[in-house]
């Protein structure tokens, strides 16, 4: 972690150099600077930095023990009341992101977002009216979005619709993850009032427990309404640190996304990995590359289906004894390590709110003067990019580990052999911010045989 501390300098250094640098023909050439650590060449900035330390622990614990004072939030539980049940909890959480936005001059757009599904984990399937809580922070580019969920619902979870009048806490699951993400608007909003290159949701969602419904409706919204989703991340179950054998974690938090290669998903999981290792490295981000734990959901899933780079942050030692149970209490929530989670957020959404778009069309040819030695990178300018980076890992590599300086072409000679690895471009602003990494293809994919060829020949 020691090499974190040399990274402003080494950035500097590769920035200066890239300045002197003709952009006009970019050549293979030694990488400006092997990727320090998993950061992978991504930039710190002040700004961002400085809004960490506005992440409360204490105020995270007034609205999750507010949210657990509603009794129980199920999706089918009472609407009417004031004190109890899901509408209470749904029109607190408008009032509270309303009060940022009046607290910022007006910056946030805050709605209710319904949506009327049929709920077929109950035996009776019944229709319900299922009601996300948004807050928008617009961009100066208002079709791009990043998305940053957390589901107020909760749930003593069976498929008997009568658990609706039972208590279920929902402390941990997620009370946390929602008062995170109430968090999040209310310091990116006092911090960036004017928003950033994209847009960003702060979105308190429902019916997840009864799968992931709330989540779902917005995917499917967002997609209609044709904005491009940036990134689409969800805190879900991310207060508790100790596991029922007495083990404790509060420094390290585990992210899921789907990693085949090439996968929106997988890009997102390493921006987020390298992120944590430049602005919150007392906080250890594990990467799973996988959708989720085993066997369970979350209100990522909808967006990876419909093709969005998504992610789900989530504590590293659950206790399920605790879970969907009368048992996940305020007492299970270590507030300090939700504020931990938060900060991570705070940093992703904000670079990646600050990045221009990703670039597309990315393709790597075998370069044959130099008998197959080399590749020629190519790509499409994305609208905003200052400059290219072209990144380089082996397959056996979980994360990228070379970094190449482009220019302003948008073609680079690699001096890598892609037969034993991945290449990836992203663009990078004029003040610095990565955009996500986009894998280049090789070609068509090897050609199928027209038909079953006939069985070889036993080897003699
Ligand atoms: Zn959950």
């Amino acid at each position: 972690m020691r090499l974190l501390h040399l990274l402003p300098a080494l950035l500097a250094a590769s920035s200066a150099l890239a300045q002197r640098r003709p952009a006009a023909t970019a050549r293979a050439a030694a990488p400006l600077a092997p990727a320090p650590d998993v950061a992978m060449g991504l930039a710190r900035d002040a700004r961002i930095a400085a809004a960490l330390a506005d992440v409360s622990p204490a105020r995270i614990r007034v609205t999750d023990s507010t949210l657990v004072a509603f009794g129980t939030r199920h999706t089918l539980s009472d609407t009417a009341s004031d004190a109890r049940g899901i509408g209470a909890a749904r029109r607190f959480l408008y009032r509270e992101l309303r009060a940022y936005s009046r607290d910022c001059g007006g910056c946030l757009r805050v709605e209710y977002d319904p949506h009327d599904v049929q709920i077929a984990r109950f035996r009776d399937r019944p229709m319900a009216r299922v009601v996300n809580v948004l807050a928008w922070l617009p961009g100066r580019d208002t079709s791009r979005v990043v998305v940053i969920s957390g589901h107020y619902d909760s749930c003593i979870c069976s498929t008997d619709a009568a658990d609706a009048t039972s208590d279920a806490p929902g402390a941990d699951d997620d009370g946390s993850g929602a008062s995170a993400v109430v968090e999040l608007a209310r310091v990116m909003s006092k911090r960036f009032p004017k928003g950033f290159d994209a847009t960003i949701v702060f979105a308190v969602v429902a019916a997840e427990e009864q799968g992931l419904l709330g989540a779902t409706g917005l995917a499917r919204r967002l997609h209609d309404e044709q904005k491009t989703v940036v990134a689409a991340f969800t805190d879900d179950i991310i207060g508790n640190v100790m596991a029922d054998d007495g083990r404790v974690d509060s420094t390290s938090v585990r992210t899921y996304a789907v990693d085949s290669v090439p996968s929106r998903s997988g890009e997102l999981s390493r921006y987020v990995w390298g992120i944590g290792a430049l602005y919150t490295p007392r906080l250890e981000v594990r990467p799973t590359f996988r959708l989720d734990r085993i066997g369970r959901g979350g209100d990522h899933s909808p967006f990876h289906r419909l093709g969005d780079p998504a992610l789900r942050f989530t504590e590293r030692l659950e206790d399920t004894k605790r879970q969907h149970l009368p048992t996940d209490d305020l007492t299970g929530v270590n507030f300090p390590y939700v504020a931990g989670v938060t900060r991570l957020n705070l940093a992703t959404v904000a670079s990646l709110g600050s990045a221009p778009p990703p670039v597309d069309s990315v393709v790597a040819r075998r370069d044959r003067a130099s008998g197959g030695q080399k590749w020629t990178v190519s790509w499409k300018s994305a609208p905003g990019a200052a400059r290219y980076e072209v990144l380089f890992r082996a397959t056996t590599s979980p994360t990228w580990t070379k970094v190449y300086d482009a220019g302003t072409v948008n073609s680079y000679l690699l001096d890598e052999q892609l037969d034993d690895g991945w290449a990836a471009v992203r663009s990078v602003s004029a003040d610095g911010h990565r955009s996500l990494t986009t894998v280049a293809s090789t070609g068509a994919p090897p050609r199928a045989p027209a038909a079953a060829p006939p069985a070889p020949p036993p080897a003699p």
